[in-house]
């Protein structure tokens, strides 16, 4: 099966932006944005990292130049240097990663090379700066293209969560019940800021992922009475809908309307608050897409990331992390056909893997995550040979201050125990 980026380039016009047919680097000293693919109507933050110019000599190469000049950096590095790879990457890019997979394990795996003096993280800002949080003192983090942020987490800021954490500290005071659970217990995504994380390290909070998302729901209501979660109101409804909290205790919280936008009465009787925010890749999909993948294919199974509408997961088979939908694919004995609801990338990868089965893609239109879209083998090979020549290119490095509370966030994390089911099976 051909790569995503080859199917663009073939024929633009079936991908749901022309553009991304072009070199992202026509993007870098433009109007500043996400660029073209699911996000790009998204506004990006005022603020956000600018990708310079990248040399004229990587915009020119082939692809075929380009893969030769990554493997031999690679090797010339040796185990100097680590390539991490996301599942929603190209497939240019991924088949230079030393690890692939979501962007947990992707921390975990930076740290399973302590002797790497570079890792190299070919996924969106988020993630490496979780991957900094986590390295080794003298570790850099590379990001190739400093414009590949994420539209998600770019929802939810420092200063607008901690006017709704006054906010709320108004409502519900600071007190805690009979039970010694304070009032309310702050939890980000995983896909968030290296600030947010601080901040739920700071008060009392914890980090998620999809795979572990109800796990970590647990873990604050055995300690508080109600949950604040971002960035993702999505995974946070999916999530909680699950283990039976009706949703009209769950109200969104705008952060540009006073009290979020809610009564007061809905604030006080909340379980728990969710952002204003989401993920574009995951809200194209639609319960029109299920249906009629249904109606085109007897017996097939529809399987969702709990970052789609609430809608959607009702409406699919099963609802899981990235690591859920690799795993159930994985295990199907018999050939079976696959609808999956997650970003095409890692839907036509898994098709390619696994031709016993049919796998396609809910959303019919080719439409990538726009940020991971910006990291291309130009960026790849410049940050590789930047790094041979001596040159570290494109480091992130979170502040000590913000490090410290986000590291203790995302401790706490990893000692609760990881959820082994889906978030809606
Ligand atoms: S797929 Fe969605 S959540 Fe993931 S990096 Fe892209 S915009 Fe962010």
């Amino acid at each position: 099966m051909p790569s995503v980026d080859a199917i663009i380039r073939s024929a633009p016009g079936e991908s749901c932006a022309p553009e991304l047919a072009e070199g992202p680097w026509t993007l870098d000293l433009g109007t500043p944005g996400y660029g073209p693919g699911s996000s790009m109507g998204d506004v990006i933050p005022t603020g956000s990292p600018r990708q310079g110019q990248l040399p004229l000599e990587y915009q020119h190469a082939s692809n075929d130049q380009l893969n030769e000049r990554i493997r031999a950096a690679k090797q010339l590095l040796g185990s100097r240097a680590v390539v991490l790879g996301h599942f929603y990457q190209r497939d240019e890019v991924v088949q230079h990663a030393d690890f692939l997979g979501d962007s947990f394990q992707l921390a975990n795996a930076a740290q399973t090379v302590p002797d790497a003096e570079a890792i190299i993280f070919c996924g969106v800002h988020f993630m490496a700066e979780t991957a900094d949080i986590l390295a080794k003192p003298g570790q850099a983090v590379i990001l190739p293209n400093l414009a590949a942020g994420c539209s998600m987490a770019d929802m939810a800021d420092i200063d607008s969560v901690e006017d709704c954490w006054e906010q709320l500290a108004e409502v519900y005071g600071t007190a805690p019940d009979a039970a010694g659970r304070v009032p309310i217990i702050p939890v980000t995504y995983m896909n968030s800021s290296a600030a947010l994380k601080d901040f739920c390290g700071r008060n009392g909070g914890i980090v998620c992922t999809s795979s572990n998302a109800a796990t970590v729901l647990e873990w604050a209501f055995e300690r508080g009475q109600r949950v604040l979660f971002f960035p993702d109101q999505h995974l946070g409804r999916n999530t909680a809908k699950a283990m039976g909290i009706p949703v009209e205790l769950m109200p969104m919280w705008n952060p540009h309307k006073p009290l979020g936008g809610n009564a007061g009465s809905d604030v006080l009787d909340a379980k728990v608050i969710l952002w204003h925010g989401f993920c574009s890749v995951h809200k194209r999909f639609t319960v029109a897409q299920i249906e009629a993948a249904r109606a085109a294919h007897v017996g097939v199974r529809v399987i969702v990331h709990p970052e789609c509408p609430m809608a959607v997961v009702d409406a699919a088979d099963e609802a899981g992390s990235t690591d859920y939908i690799r795993k159930a694919v994985a295990a199907a004995t018999e050939p079976t056909t696959f609808a999956i609801g997650t970003e095409i990338n890692m839907v036509n990868r898994l098709a390619a893997e696994y031709p016993q089965h049919r796998i396609f893609c809910l959303d019919p239109v080719i439409c990538p995550c726009s940020t991971m879209y910006r990291i291309h083998p130009g960026y790849l090979a410049w940050v590789l040979e930047g790094l041979v020549r001596g040159e570290v290119i494109n480091q992130i490095s979170v502040p000590a201050d913000v490090a410290t509370g986000a590291r203790v966030a995302l401790e706490r994390m990893l000692a609760v125990r990881p959820a082994a089911t889906p978030v809606v099976a």
